[in-house]
């Protein structure tokens, strides 16, 4: 070896070592993606953990990481094969087709990247000195004791929905809706919460409460508990009441180091994210380009929802109907179906003009940071909504499954930057023959939100502070900037990481306004 290789070698050798380890699943991935890409610009050496497929779909990260000589590595595992029932290639939770893919195999494959993961842990020297594996990846903490190594989790929800999770957990609140005798929605208040918080039995499910899923869960709550600390996807001038009580419920470090998202300074960094092979960021640019500054409605379900030609008829109709522009992204598997493709181009010769249909993956960072977009039609996944409040876009709250429902309920009732579009109930994945939403709930959720007066004023005005104060909280000075320093620091210095998260203040909120 080179002695500059050497000395290379051994600077690298001294930094401190995060290892992540995040789920296979869009929604997952790319905010973990973006945790890597700024703990390795911040001095910290990273090793993101990942399989083939989606190391592939990571090249674009991974060329510019080497392009910027940041101290950042992919590891490939190779995706277990020996999962009887899961067909071959499937690695992301985005190309599960079939609902009973998901549990048992999709998520009894996973765990068997522990031995690999610790024989290529055990391999170095020196040990890494922390592991931040995804709230949904058990397997790792194992690995972790086994090693000696620190564990945080990473929590991609909001903290308000991770706060009203654990103390539902705590409280025992799902035994309870279990046992009342009224129906699915009745209301039940979370305990412990610093605001007043409803569900129901149809919306209190979080993650993995789903029937089938119950040992899948069991286990992230256990690794939860033996967890060092959580680094979550937030900042303290949105959830700082939030992050408070979840810490000390938590009673452990919890490191708020968002919006995660503002990893991505150029345009170069927001095209590779999540999918390169989507539709070219310019070509939807430059569409936007000819509009009118905050006149279009961005609609997108997220990497997984997935929508019948009934439902995209309805929600097709209803953007006709509003009146106004929309930039609206379709699945590439639910356009695929004939009736839907013969649909969609006939709405878009209707529309010429105000409406662009994208099929496929949309450069959705680009799109929310575009000045002609003025809302969101979003299903409330924490990174969709977290990317559109960043960039001072309200939106319009359309929750499907797991957390969603209370993400709404903190855009909505908290925060003030989103009108509900009226859902009640979850609804499948793929195959839900049920509709939820009709064309005139869209027309009227969009008049409301881009319309005039007061109070859509006042949801762009709020919307437009909350996304300078993300800014802000990621500039040097900043709430997530500086926790960010001080958890680089505690792993350089003690291999702690268990003192100093977010000014020491959050603690006191939480004292101020916890309740039962
Ligand atoms: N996303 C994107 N283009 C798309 C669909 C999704 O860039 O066409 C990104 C989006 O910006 C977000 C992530 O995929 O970062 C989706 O995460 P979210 O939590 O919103 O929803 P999920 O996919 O987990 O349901």
């Amino acid at each position: 070896m080179a002695p500059t290789e050497e000395s290379a070698d051994s600077t690298l050798a001294q930094l401190p070592h995060f290892v992540i380890v995040p789920l296979v699943a869009q929604g997952h991935t790319i905010p973990m993606v973006d945790l890597a890409r700024l703990l390795a610009g911040r001095g910290a050496r990273v090793s993101l953990v990942t399989t083939p497929i989606n190391a592939c779909r990571l090249r674009g990260v991974a060329d510019q990481a080497a392009r910027a000589k940041l101290p950042l590595e992919f590891v490939e595992l190779p995706f277990p094969t020996e999962i009887h029932g899961l067909p071959p290639g499937i690695e992301n939770v985005d190309q599960i087709t079939d609902f009973s893919h998901f549990a048992p195999f999709f998520f009894d494959a996973l765990p068997k990247l522990a031995g690999p993961l610790e024989a290529y842990l055990r391999a170095m020297a020196p040990r890494p000195s922390c592991i931040v594996s995804d709230w949904c990846n058990p397997w790792t903490a194992g690995v972790a004791t086994r090693l000696g190594i620190p564990r945080l989790f990473f929590h991609g929800p909001s903290c308000f929905y991770s706060l009203c999770d654990l103390n539902a957990i705590d409280h025992g609140l799902h035994e309870q809706i279990s046992v009342a005798a009224g129906d699915d929605q009745e209301k039940f208040a979370v305990p412990g919460m610093p605001v007043h918080v409803e569900v129901t039995r149809a919306t209190a499910p979080g993650f993995f409460m789903t029937p089938g899923f119950e040992p899948l869960w069991k286990q992230c709550v256990d690794a939860m508990r033996t967890a060092d600390g959580a680094v979550v996807n937030t900042f303290l001038d949105l959830e700082h009441e939030f992050v408070a009580c979840y810490e000390a419920a938590l009673g452990k470090p919890v490191w708020a180091l968002g919006p995660l998202c503002l990893a991505n300074k150029d345009a170069d960094a927001m095209e590779s994210r999540g999918d390169t092979s989507g539709v070219r960021r310019s070509a939807v640019t430059a569409w936007l380009d000819t509009m009118d500054t905050g006149s279009v409605v961005y609609v997108n379900f997220g990497s997984v929802a997935r929508k019948l030609p009934r439902q995209l008829f309805e929600v097709g109709h209803g953007l006709e109907d509003s009146g106004k522009p929309f930039l609206w992204v379709v699945k590439e598997a639910e356009a695929a179906a004939p009736e839907v493709g013969e649909w969609l181009a006939a709405l878009e010769a209707r529309t010429a003009g105000r409406g662009l249909v994208v099929r496929g993956w949309a450069p959705q960072l680009a799109v929310l940071s575009h000045r002609a977009v003025g809302g969101f039609i979003t299903h409330c996944g924490w990174n969709s909504l977290l990317e559109s409040v960043t960039h001072g876009v309200p939106v319009v709250t359309w929750p499907h499954f797991a957390d969603q429902f209370l993400n709404e309920r903190l855009v909505v009732d908290v925060l003030g930057v989103g009108v509900p579009i009226g859902v009640t109930a979850p609804v499948m994945l793929f195959d839900d023959e049920t509709l939820p939403v009709v064309r005139g709930d869209v027309a009227r959720a969009v008049s409301e939100l881009m319309g005039g007066g007061n109070e859509a004023g006042e949801r762009r005005r709020k919307a437009k502070e909350y996304g300078e104060k993300a800014h802000r909280a990621m500039e040097k000075g900043g709430s997530s900037y500086e926790n960010m320093t001080q958890l680089i620091e505690s792993f350089r210095q003690s291999g702690g990481g268990k003192h100093g998260c977010n000014g020491g203040t959050v603690a006191e909120a939480c004292d101020v306004h916890c309740h039962d």
